[in-house]
């Protein structure tokens, strides 16, 4: 069976031309499939029954099955995916205001970089997804949003893996992201946990697309011991790519902060955090901590958090806090670990 979601226009067109199909054919099976959002081939109303049946023996949308469903308190959705291989992924759909929609979507079956605080980085690396099992995973929400009369707004690329470490499949992706299913780049957001030459490489793409660097620390030594990551590119290094990205985009650099009690919550460290930004194009994004199991550290306090800022806005630096989403059914920022999951099954 050949996945459609994976073909390009063009390969769709052969495919079809091999079939015996007329041109247009291949127009009008692209609309039912990311303009329509059909579901299935029996949906495509005006393709001839004698192509609906070819299709159907022949080819499939998508090539991932939904293992579990979870919705949270909050609207908050999670999904794990079993892939074609067994490998599973997660994916998380999350509801905000005005109707807009954010899928969180990942990059790899688990990941190799290894922060300590991360129930992705506990469980270790499976493999790289293909742009066609990243993709699929926003493709799946926004068809069931369009079932529901709404739409699929913003992607984030901030649930397994690290995008930067599978780049070319995360950029594939994210182009389909924009060019079928029409979401723009300014609402699509690429974090990483600070690969250095990709932030380069991004910046010289020409694309409009967000960036989100993981900060988390400011001091080698301590940041090393969350994230090892850092003693390949320290924070000298990472943050030279981030002025270079923000020199040549003209754009803003999100710099997220996992705040965790006790470990980079103090006036001292928000002060260091303000000398290191002074000057650069950002803005800073504190996530509370997520508890998880491989980890003892706890999120900050909301005091805590707010002299963080107050100190920050000192240094003219602007920062959120990030709601949390979905933390009764570990959906949150941090906790997808498929392996665990499935143990639970
Ligand atoms: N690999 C990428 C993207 C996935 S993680 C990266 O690391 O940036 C998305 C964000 O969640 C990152 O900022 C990451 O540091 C943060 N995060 C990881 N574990 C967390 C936890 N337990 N609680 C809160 N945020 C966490
Ligand atoms: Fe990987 Fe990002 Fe988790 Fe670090 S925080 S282990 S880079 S997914």
């Amino acid at each position: 069976m050949i996945n459609l979601y994976a073909l390009s226009f063009p390969e769709l067109s052969a495919l079809l031309a091999e079939h015996g199909e007329q041109p247009f054919r291949a127009r009008q099976l692209w609309d039912w499939m990311y303009r329509q959002r059909a579901g299935c081939f029996a949906d495509m109303k005006n393709l001839p029954r004698a192509t609906i049946n070819k299709l159907m023996a022949t080819a499939t949308l998508g090539d991932m099955v939904v293992a579990a469903r979870q919705r949270s308190r909050d609207g908050t959705e999670k999904r794990l995916y079993r892939l074609r291989d067994g490998q599973l992924i997660e994916s998380v759909l999350m509801p905000y205001e005005d109707r807009r929609w954010t899928a969180c979507i990942s990059s790899q079956a688990g990941c190799a970089l290894g922060c300590v605080f991360c129930a992705t980085g506990q469980m270790g690396f499976s493999r790289q997804l293909s742009a066609a099992e990243i993709f699929e995973q926003a493709m799946r929400f926004a068809r069931e949003l369009s079932v529901r009369g709404e739409r699929l707004s913003n992607v984030v690329f901030m649930g397994m893996g690290e995008p930067f470490h599978n780049y070319e499949a995360t950029l594939a992706a994210t182009r389909q992201l924009m060019e079928r299913l029409g979401i723009g780049a300014r609402h699509i957001t690429i974090s990483t946990v600070g690969l250095a030459p990709q932030i380069r490489r991004f910046a010289d793409e020409g694309l409009q697309v967000k960036l989100a660097v993981s900060l988390h620390k400011t001091e080698d030594a301590q940041r090393s011991a969350l994230m090892p990551v850092n003693r390949r590119y320290n924070i000298k290094t990472l943050l030279d790519a981030c002025h270079y990205y923000a020199q040549r985009t003209n754009r803003r650099i999100s710099f997220e902060w996992a705040a965790i009690a006790g470990e980079n919550d103090s006036p001292e460290e928000a002060r260091r955090l303000g000398r290191l930004l002074a000057g650069l194009l950002c803005h800073v994004n504190i996530i509370p901590l997520n508890s998880t199991r491989g980890y003892v550290g706890t999120g900050a306090a909301s005091a805590s958090i707010a002299e963080f800022r107050q100190i920050l806005a000192g240094y003219g630096i602007r920062s959120t806090v990030r709601v949390r989403r979905g933390i009764d059914i570990d959906a949150g920022c941090g906790q997808l670990k498929s392996a665990l999951i499935a143990q639970e099954l």
